[in-house]
């Protein structure tokens, strides 16, 4: 870790503190690069997640998609509006390579166009659900976060019961499925999101405890979250105390997109065979994004405190 650009970097955001809302402070922050080491073993995920949401908002930024969704514009208009912006913003960039640069954005902002267009339409019948589910037999999880579905979820799922479930008495605290009755059924996920251009089909389709569909929503990246810290909680078991919870949606980020407990290089425990937890890497620290770290039931080292009653956890929705 490089210590000194970590000293260098924090002396500048101590002495821009008091100018974090104006162009000049901000224009210094933004010279700094990130010291090595400061992402942590989580870099590669806060680095693309970070892509991914740069390059949407400069795809919308060039055109607005939701003006081509409501008009009866094709493909060929996308582009011409695309095209004429970065002509203009690379004045100097070969004709060649702005058009292609221009058909790589039109094609994929046409995509999404297209799905949002066909949006709401399609509805998942009886029988495509059937399919999903014996499709995953015989151990179906929920493939965010590898939580086994009960009998009784099964059998709302299939429609072979109208009973609702029941909350459950103990929840993890930093992921509290079960806290409420939609956390514990089954629900189907477009893998590929409907306003991406995701189909409604069985390969598209996966198994998703209602608690991580309700947290995925219709978020993208770790950074539409909002802050990342959601709460303080106060845990019973004093060798724990106060922890910052962090957001729901990074937990769940981490979690399906690593698919693999960490704590040992030969644990075997991944999605499709074990539910998936985080816990700290330093467990002096928080559970920030860079702190974070997924493990399976058995390398837990909160194995004997996670579970705890729903009420003892600060508000959440
Ligand atoms: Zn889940
Ligand atoms: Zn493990």
């Amino acid at each position: 870790m490089d210590t000194h650009g970590i000293n260098q970097f924090y002396k500048v955001l101590a002495d821009t503190l008091p100018t974090r809302w104006t162009e000049r402070g901000l224009r210094e922050v933004a010279g700094l690069s990130a010291p090595s080491g400061i992402l942590g073993k989580n870099e590669w995920l806060l680095k693309a997640d970070y892509a991914i949401t740069v390059g949407r908002w400069f795809l919308e930024g060039l055109v607005d998609l939701a003006r081509h969704v409501e008009s009866g514009n094709n493909i060929g208009h996308v582009y011409i509006e695309i095209f004429a912006q970065l002509r203009m913003l690379a004045q100097h960039a070969p004709e060649d390579e702005v058009e292609l640069a221009a058909t790589q954005l039109a094609n994929f902002a046409w995509r999404e166009v297209e799905a949002r267009r066909g949006m709401g339409r399609e509805r998942i019948s009886a029988a495509l659900k059937e399919a999903v589910w014996f499709n995953s037999a015989p151990d179906q999880r929920c493939y965010l976060c590898g939580y086994q579905f009960t009998q009784h979820a099964r059998d709302l799922f299939l429609r072979r019961t109208r009973q609702e479930m029941t909350p459950l008495n103990l929840v993890d605290f930093t992921r509290p499925r079960g806290a409420k009755a939609r956390h514990l059924r089954i629900e189907l996920d477009h893998e590929i999101p409907v306003a991406e251009g995701g189909a409604t089909d069985e390969d598209n389709l996966y198994l998703a405890c209602g608690w991580c569909n309700l947290t995925k929503s219709k978020l993208w990246s770790v950074y539409d979250a909002r802050a990342w810290a959601a709460g303080v909680f106060r845990h019973p078991d004093p060798k724990i105390g106060t922890v910052t919870l962090p957001q729901p949606l990074w937990i769940l980020r981490l979690i399906a997109a690593r698919g693999r407990c960490e704590a040992t290089a030969s644990c075997p425990a991944r999605l499709n065979n074990s539910e998936l937890f985080v816990a700290p890497f330093n467990t002096k620290g928080a559970l920030t994004p860079t702190n974070l770290m997924v493990v399976c039931a058995e390398h837990d080292p909160w194995a004997a405190s996670r579970f705890i009653a729903p009420s003892l956890l600060p508000n959440r929705k």
